[in-house]
């Protein structure tokens, strides 16, 4: 076993790299392989918990590479008893469910009303989750939540789903995402059992689909979830669905799908701001806490990583846990100089500025114009508007001062970019439209 180990780790290595390696791999012992089940032994609960979301993929397949092959991995703790079983490795061939049995998927025990953190930029969101998941009479149907990645879509889909179930026991819940209605769908034709298929999707009493929209393009499946989707709303069903994007910006989604999911309530996350990403860090620091009591933090550090990880709540919340895991592999206390060397890849991709120029571009191209008339002197509004968009995101993103924006927008004096700032933050309050507009270019910026 020891050997077998001894291999893998060094595969393992090679995928992840040394650092990672160090954190992650090292500690591990492999104490087990039987009927495709490969058994580790970890000091902690939290580092099984860690490598079965992020490396199970990868220790399944070098497990495969040196001669033993499984196709997932459970991990027991040394100190605990219990065994836990990890998620089955991403490409193992899904379950064939039996005719009958439920399609859903499994819903994660983090994700609950409990662990959501609410702040301005997503509590018409948790709002909305929170009325469909007292279920009672369906006032908007689907409820349409979207945002962009990490921002909390599935996690108010699994505390809508994990409500119902316990409120109402007799309801059929049915949770999962696009790309596994597809999957289905496509299994169940080759298998000719379509019926089969249309029956359990629509006896139903709640339909969530998650991201879906990696169904655009799939023309077939969207014909079928069109005609569930119908079916379902007709019969009063409850529908949620989650996309990265507002219903009419999915890419080749038919317009009658389109309309019939602008027919309910349509709300978004937005990009969270300094005083959730604050929140979320304590409230997952409370966490921490009672899995490592005695672990140090010094003050300043959670403010510090509110301010620099702005990216999503994903990204922030892989930062702290690596972060507790290094302090507690290391019996250190967590501080600044810590944080700074342990997330040093996470602290610099989240530096990435935006730059000027690319401002420019993505406004042009959203707007249709052309980026020469960015820098150019034309004053029609259909140019001028954009061209003060572009001044606007440009002083909000970057650093760069007034004069030197105005050098990048053609040599344009420093006060000709403050009233073009002004004049967008003016019209912002009264444009619902613009101010959406203004979002989405930024959120396509940051991404
Ligand atoms: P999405 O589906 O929008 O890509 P997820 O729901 O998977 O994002 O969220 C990513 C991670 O961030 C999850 O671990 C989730 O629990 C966490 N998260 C997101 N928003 C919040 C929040 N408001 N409070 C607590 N945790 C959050
Ligand atoms: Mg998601």
């Amino acid at each position: 076993m020891d050997k077998l180990w001894g291999q893998a780790r060094e595969e393992l290595q090679k995928i992840i790299g040394a650092d990672s390696f160090a954190t992650w791999i090292e500690p591990l012992r492999l104490t087990g392989v039987d009927d495709g089940t490969a058994t580790i032994a970890s000091p902690t609960r939290f580092l099984s918990d860690w490598v079965s979301r992020h490396y199970s993929d990868d220790i399944v397949k070098v497990l495969g590479r040196v001669g033993s092959p499984v196709h997932r991995v459970t991990f027991e703790t040394r100190a605990q008893t219990a065994r836990q079983a990890a998620a089955p490795a991403r490409r193992a061939p899904a379950p064939r469910p039996a005719a009958g049995e439920e399609l859903t998927a499994p819903l994660d025990q983090r994700f609950t009303f409990d662990n959501f953190v609410v702040g301005k930029p997503n509590e018409l969101a948790h709002a909305a989750a929170l009325r469909v998941a007292a279920g009672g009479p369906v006032t908007f149907n689907p409820l349409f939540l979207y945002g962009g990645v990490g921002l909390g879509k599935t996690h108010l889909m699994h505390a809508i789903a994990r409500e119902i179930r316990a409120n109402q026991p007799e309801a059929r819940v049915l949770y999962l995402s696009a790309e596994q209605f597809m999957y289905r769908f496509v299994q169940a034709l080759r298998e000719r059992t379509v019926m089969d298929f249309k029956e359990l999707f629509r006896t139903v009493s709640v339909l969530m689909v998650d991201d879906l929209q990696f169904i655009g393009g799939k023309d077939s499946t969207q014909e079928e979830f069109f005609h569930t989707f119908n079916t379902l709303v007709d019969q009063g069903k409850q529908i949620v669905i989650s996309a990265d994007r507002a219903p009419g910006e999915i890419k080749d989604m038919e317009e009658r799908i389109k309309s019939r999911l602008q027919c309910g309530l349509i709300v978004d996350l937005h990009p969270t701001d300094y005083e959730l990403r604050l929140g979320i860090l304590q409230s997952k620091t409370d966490a921490f806490r009672t899995q490592y009591p005695g672990l140090q933090m010094a003050p300043g550090v959670l403010e510090f990583l509110a301010h620099r990880i702005t990216s999503n709540v994903r990204v922030l919340e892989g930062a702290l846990q690596r972060l507790f895991a290094f302090a507690s592999l290391m019996g250190r206390e967590i501080t600044l100089d810590m944080t700074q060397e342990c997330l040093a890849d996470i602290l610099r991709a989240n530096d990435r500025k935006v730059s000027i120029e690319e401002i420019q571009r993505k406004v042009a191209e959203h707007y249709n114009i052309r980026l020469a008339d960015m820098i150019g002197p034309k004053r029609v509004r259909t140019v001028a508007r954009p061209r003060q968009i572009a001044m606007y995101l440009a002083k909000q993103m970057t650093s760069r001062s007034l004069p030197e924006i105005g050098r990048r927008f053609g040599g344009r004096d420093h006060t000709t970019i403050m009233h073009g700032v002004r004049k967008i933050e003016e019209l912002r309050g009264a444009d619902s439209g613009l101010a959406e507009d203004i979002d989405l270019l930024r959120r396509l910026l940051e991404a």
